[in-house]
């Protein structure tokens, strides 16, 4: 398999890095071919703008899918579009950060999955143009499991996660399920035990079945 780590968290001796280097480690172990985004270390640029566009169609009003659609992009998001047309597997991993995903990953959807090659109308969902291509979310939290249960005062990280999920589901990609870690700045035994679970899961992420879409097949034109 052709597995992309787009991975965001600004400190390389995080638990974040460690959970991205056990994938690399892991997969390459097991014949996987390897591409990874480290967005700090790139400096990626997280603010969509009209410096995204090498010429603008319109110079007095930005309509950003249109220029999106028009395909005059930057150098950096072509970059990364060829690295998602290149995976089969893409392992976002991240921290939770106000209750969603930090801005540079939020950057990195805004200006990488752009309209006319990420979707384009009528094909979206069971028909977009990543249909064969999987993603799993891997994310940290500083929060214990039970403030994410469905009646936890947090919030149901499923459901928190929900728009980041359906980015994928609108584009065609299929999503296994999410990988959470709870509060892994707790104790240094949770980590071990966290990692160990990482890496079992990792061995046989080939083999895994995709989360079904329930409204998969219900767009029509
Ligand atoms: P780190 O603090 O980097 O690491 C934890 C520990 O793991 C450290 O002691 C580190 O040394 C150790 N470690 C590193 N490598 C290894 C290794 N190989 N083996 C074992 N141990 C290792 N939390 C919420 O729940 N909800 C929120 O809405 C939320 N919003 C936030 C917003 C912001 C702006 C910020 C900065 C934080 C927020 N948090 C929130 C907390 C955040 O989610 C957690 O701090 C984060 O997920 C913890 O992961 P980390 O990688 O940053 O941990």
């Amino acid at each position: 398999m052709k597995v992309l780590i787009i991975y965001a968290h600004p400190e390389p001796k995080s638990f974040n890095s460690a959970l991205k280097n056990k994938a690399f480690q892991i997969l390459s172990g097991e014949g996987h071919d390897i591409q990874v985004s480290d967005l700090y270390a790139m400096k990626w640029k997280a603010v969509a703008d009209k410096d995204d566009f090498t010429q603008l169609e319109n110079e007095d009003f930005l309509k950003y899918q249109v220029e999106q659609k028009k395909g005059n992009l930057k150098e950096d998001i072509l970059q990364e579009q060829k690295k998602v047309e290149w995976a089969d597997l893409i392992i976002f991993q991240f921290p939770l950060w106000w209750f969603g995903i930090p801005a540079i990953l939020k950057g990195w959807l805004d200006r990488v999955l752009t309209s006319g090659w990420a979707y384009s109308y009528p094909n979206i969902y069971d028909k977009g143009p990543f249909v064969q291509k999987k993603v799993l979310i891997s994310t940290t939290t500083g929060g214990p499991e039970f403030l994410y249960s469905k009646q936890g005062l947090n919030g149901d990280l499923s459901q928190i996660f929900f728009p980041f999920l359906h980015s994928f589901y609108f584009c065609g990609f299929q999503v296994l399920e999410p990988e959470f870690f709870w509060s892994p700045t707790e104790n240094k035994e949770k980590r071990k035990l966290y990692l160990k679970r990482w890496i079992k899961r990792l061995k046989q992420i080939d083999k895994e079945e995709v989360i079904p879409f329930s409204k998969m097949g219900e767009y029509t034109e």
